[in-house]
C-alpha cells in the first residue's frame, strides 16, 4: 500500500525459514501482517541442518511460492546452514565461529568451489519449489571473500551483512545497520532491547530501516512486542518492502 507522506523505507526480514521453522515464521508474518506491513524479505534455508530439502515437503513448498505471490520474496540464505569444522581453526576463527555465531557460518569460510557446489544446489533446491532468489545472505551475515566471489560468480545481486546492503549488478555498497535480537542468555535480551531501542532513535532519519527477526525472538514477549512496536512506528513514515524492491528502485537513481 502507497502511504502519502513516506519519508523512507523499511525492509523486515525473517531469518532461517525452513520447515523445521514454518510454524513459527506463519506465527511472525501474521503478526507483521496485522501490524501492517505486507512485504518482507524471508531468509530460506533449503536443507536446514541436513533435516531435509525444502523442496521433499510439499506443504512448505506451496505455503512460500504463495507467500512470495503475496508480495514477499525468497532469499537464499546458506544451504545446511551449517558451518563444516575445519581441522586447521585458529583460536581467532574459532571465536568468530563458535562464540558468536554457535558454527552456523557456513559461509564464513568455505572454498570458492565449496561455496559455488552450496550455491548452485541451493538454486535447485528453490527452482524445484517453484522459487528464483535474486539476492544470497549469508548464515550470521557472515561471507568471506571466497564465498563472496562465488556469490558473484553464480550471479545473485545482491547480498546483506550486518551493516551493509551490496548490490552486486552495479557494485554500490550501502550503509544501514540491522536492528537485530540476540536472546539466547537473558543478560543477552536485557542488553538488546536497549540496544535496538538506541539504534531505533538513531536511525530516525536515515533513508533505510533494517529489522531482522530471528524465529527464537518470538519465544519471549518482551522481544516480539519490541519488534512489533518499532515496526509499526516505523511504518508511519516509511513504506515496508523486500531488499530486491528497495534495490530495484535505488537503481532508478543513479
Ligand atoms: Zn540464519
Amino acid at each position: 500500500m502507497q502511504k502519502a507522506f513516506t519519508t523512507g523505507s523499511l525492509v523486515i526480514s525473517i531469518h532461517d525459514v525452513s520447515p523445521s521453522t514454518c510454524k513459527r515464521s506463519q506465527e511472525i508474518l501474521g503478526d507483521l501482517g496485522r501490524a501492517g506491513i505486507d512485504a518482507t524479505s524471508l531468509l530460506v534455508i533449503p536443507n536446514h541442518h541436513h533435516r531435509g530439502l525444502i523442496s521433499d515437503d510439499p506443504e512448505f513448498a506451496t505455503w512460500i511460492r504463495e507467500k512470495v505471490a503475496e508480495g514477499h520474496e525468497a532469499v537464499l540464505h546458506g544451504f545446511y546452514h551449517l558451518r563444516e569444522k575445519q581441522n586447521s581453526d585458529g583460536t581467532m576463527n574459532r571465536l568468530i565461529t563458535q562464540s558468536y555465531t554457535a558454527g552456523e557460518g557456513e559461509f564464513f569460510d568455505p572454498s570458492h568451489d565449496r561455496a559455488c557446489k552450496l550455491l548452485q544446489s541451493g538454486r535447485a533446491a528453490f527452482a524445484a519449489c517453484g522459487l528464483e532468489a535474486k539476492g544470497f545472505i549469508a548464515p550470521a551475515w557472515l561471507l568471506g571473500a571466497e564465498a563472496e566471489a562465488a556469490v558473484k560468480q553464480e550471479c545473485f545481486e545482491y547480498t546483506t551483512r550486518i551493516a551493509t546492503v551490496s548490490d552486486f549488478t552495479n557494485g554500490r555498497v550501502y550503509q544501514a545497520r540491522s536492528l537485530v535480537w540476540s536472546v539466547r542468555a537473558r543478560w543477552r535480551r536485557i542488553c538488546s532491547l536497549a540496544w535496538n531501542h538506541s539504534l531505533f532513535m538513531s536511525f530516525r532519519n536515515a533513508p533505510l530501516l533494517r529489522i531482522g527477526i530471528h524465529p527464537p525472538d518470538w519465544d519471549y514477549p518482551a522481544i516480539r512486542s519490541q519488534i512489533l512496536h518499532l515496526a509499526s512506528t516505523a511504518l508511519a513514515r516509511r513504506q515496508a518492502m523486500t531488499y530486491q524492491h528497495w534495490l530495484e528502485i535505488q537503481r532508478l537513481n543513479p
